[in-house]
C-alpha cells in the first residue's frame, strides 16, 4: 500500500503557526479559575504546528486522492452520479435560505415555504401525484415512509397485511426498508426479459399482501413491459404498488409513475435532481402519493391560502413526523434550482440523453463482455464478467479496480444479485461522446488484459494512492486514529 501524503502531524515543527494574531492586550490573569484547575490540562494539547501554506497544500492533496464526479467519469449504476451544476450550490448558500432558523415565525420564512410549495408542484407534475412530502432525507427513508403510509391505509380499512413483494432484481434498501417497517419480504422472480415474472407474482398474491415495491426501470436498466398488468394484479389482490423512484433519471417527461399504476412514489433528489451525494449524504427522498393516500402523509405539509404560505398539520390520518422540521431543506433548494434551470423540456432531454448514452455504451461493449439481457436499455445496463471469470478467473472486482488506474470510477458490481459478476453501468446524460468513447477504449483494453495478462488485473489498482484494500476489514474495523510513537 502506498500512501503518498504524510499525516499533518508529521509536518509539525514546534512554534510554527498558520495564523498571525495580534498580542493579547487584556489581562490573562485569573482565567484559569473560571473553569477550575481540575478542568485544565497539565500540558498544552499536542496539536500539529504547521505553516498556513503547508496546511492548505496538505488538505488540497488529500482532496485529490479521492475520485469524485468533478474529477472524472463516474458510471456507478443505480446512483446517478451526474454532474451537479454549481449554480445549485450558490443558490442553496444564499443567506435567505442557509441562515434560517427552523423555529422562525411563518411570516418571516415565506420565501422558503414558497420554494417548498413550488418544488412540490413540480414533483407532483413529474410523477402524476396528488401530493408530495419533503420530509424523508434519503431514498431508503422515503421507502420506510411509503411503507408506513401503506400500512396506515390498510389499518384504516380494518385490514392487517404484512407481506411486501419485491423482485429479485431489487436494490438492497427495498427489503431492508420492508423489514424495518415490520413486514415480511416475499421475493418474485424476473422473467427472461428482465421484468417481473407474472406467474411468480400470481403465486404469491393473497389477502396478506401489503404492497409490491418496484423500481422501473429496474436495476437491470430495463423498463418492465408488463407494468400495467403487474399493478393491476397487485391491486386486484387488495395490495398497493410502491415506486422506488431512484431510477427516475430515465423517465422524466416520458412516463409518469402515477399513470402507470403506482400509488406511492419516492424520488431521490440527490440522484435525479442534481445534488452532490455519496459518502453518506446529504440526501432527500420526497414521497408522493395518489389522492386516496393523501390523508396519511407525514405532517407538516406546506400549503398556500391565496395570500400566504403556511405549514399544515391537520391531516386526519397522518403517520406523523418522519424527520425533525422539514427534511433536508437545502437539498430541496438545489433540486428546485435544477428543475428551474432545466425546465420541462430540459428534463425530458436529460432522460433521453441518459438513455441514449447507456445504449451507446451497451452496444459498443457487448462483444467484449457478456450481456445477459440483450434488449434496449434505459439509463443503465448490466454487463457480466462471466466470460472473463471462466477464462482466467478474472472477477468483476478486478475489472472494477483496473478502471481506477485509468481515472474512471468503477460501475456497481455488488448488485443486481441475479447477474453473475455484474457490472452495472450508468453513464448519465452529462458526459461527452469523447468521455464515453474513452470508457469503451479502456473497457476493451481491460477485456484484452483479462485474456493476455490477467495478473495485471488481479493486482490492480497500480496507480492510485492506495492499492487494493481488504475492504471488509476496512469497513468493519476502520483504523482512523493516529498514535504517536510513544503512545499506547
Ligand atoms: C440509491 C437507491 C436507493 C436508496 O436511496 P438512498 O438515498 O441511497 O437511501 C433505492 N433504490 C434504488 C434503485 C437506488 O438506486
Amino acid at each position: 500500500m502506498k500512501i503518498v501524503e504524510p499525516l499533518i502531524f508529521e509536518y509539525s515543527k514546534p512554534g510554527r503557526r498558520a495564523h498571525d494574531l495580534p498580542e493579547l492586550d487584556v489581562p490573562r490573569k485569573g482565567t484559569e479559575n473560571l473553569l477550575g484547575s481540575e478542568w485544565l490540562r497539565d500540558k498544552p494539547a499536542e496539536l500539529p504546528e504547521v505553516a498556513k501554506v503547508d496546511l492548505v497544500r496538505h488538505f488540497v492533496k488529500l482532496s485529490q486522492m479521492n475520485h469524485g464526479v468533478d474529477v472524472g467519469f463516474y458510471p456507478l449504476g443505480s446512483c446517478t452520479m451526474k454532474y451537479n451544476p454549481k449554480i445549485n450550490e450558490n443558490v442553496s448558500r444564499l443567506s435567505g435560505f442557509s441562515d434560517l432558523h427552523p423555529y422562525q415565525p411563518e411570516e418571516t420564512v415565506q420565501g422558503a415555504l414558497e420554494l417548498m410549495y413550488r418544488l412540490e408542484q413540480y414533483l407532483k407534475e413529474i410523477g402524476a401525484l396528488a401530493r408530495v412530502s419533503m420530509q424523508p432525507v434519503a431514498g431508503a427513508h422515503g421507502e420506510l415512509t411509503g411503507l408506513f403510509i401503506i400500512q396506515a391505509y390498510h389499518r384504516k380499512r380494518g385490514e392487517h397485511r404484512t407481506k411486501v413483494i419485491i423482485p429479485d432484481s431489487a436494490h438492497g434498501t427495498n427489503p431492508a426498508s420492508a423489514t424495518i417497517g415490520g413486514c415480511s419480504v416475499v421475493e418474485v422472480k424476473s422473467d427472461e426479459r428482465g421484468g417481473v415474472d407474472l406467474e411468480s407474482l400470481e403465486s404469491v398474491l393473497d389477502d396478506d399482501v401489503s404492497c409490491l415495491m418496484l423500481t422501473n426501470p429496474n436495476t437491470l436498466g430495463l423498463f418492465d413491459e408488463n407494468m400495467h398488468r403487474v399493478a393491476e394484479m397487485v391491486h386486484e389482490a387488495g395490495g398497493l404498488v410502491y415506486y422506488d423512484g431512484a431510477n427516475a433519471n430515465a423517465i422524466m417527461g416520458v412516463a409518469r409513475p402515477g399513470e402507470t399504476g403506482f400509488d406511492v412514489v419516492h424520488y431521490n433528489l440527490h440522484k435525479t435532481f442534481a445534488t452532490p451525494h455519496g459518502g453518506g449524504g446529504p440526501g432527500s427522498g420526497p414521497v408522493g402519493v395518489v389522492e386516496e393516500l393523501v390523508p396519511f402523509l407525514p405532517v407538516p405539509l406546506v400549503d398556500y391560502d391565496g395570500e400566504k404560505y403556511f405549514l399544515k398539520y391537520d391531516l386526519p390520518h397522518s403517520i406523523g413526523r418522519m424527520r425533525s422540521f422539514y427534511g433536508n431543506f437545502l437539498v430541496a433548494v438545489k433540486a428546485y434550482a435544477y428543475i428551474r434551470t432545466m425546465g420541462g423540456e430540459g428534463l425530458l432531454q436529460v432522460s433521453k440523453d441518459a438513455v441514449l448514452s447507456a445504449n451507446y455504451l451497451m452496444k459498443k461493449l457487448k462483444d467484449y463482455y457478456d450481456l445477459p439481457f440483450d434488449r434496449f436499455c434505459m439509463h443503465e445496463f448490466v454487463l457480466s464478467g462471466s466470460r472473463q471469470k471462466r477464462q482466467n478467473d478474472v472477477r468483476a472486482l478486478d475489472i472494477a479496480k483496473r478502471l481506477l488506474d485509468h481515472g474512471i470510477h468503477p460501475p456497481t458490481i455488488y448488485f443486481p444479485l441475479i447477474v453473475d459478476e455484474c457490472l452495472m453501468v450508468e453513464p448519465t446524460e452529462t458526459e461527452s461522446l469523447e468521455t464515453l468513447d474513452e470508457f469503451v477504449r479502456v473497457m476493451v483494453e481491460i477485456a484484452r488484459e483479462a485474456e493476455k495478462e490477467p495478473e495485471v488485473l488481479k493486482e490492480a489498482p497500480h496507480r492510485t494512492p492506495v492499492g487494493r484494500l481488504d475492504e471488509a476489514t476496512a469497513a468493519r474495523k476502520p483504523n482512523l486514529r493516529w498514535k504517536r510513537e510513544d503512545q499506547e
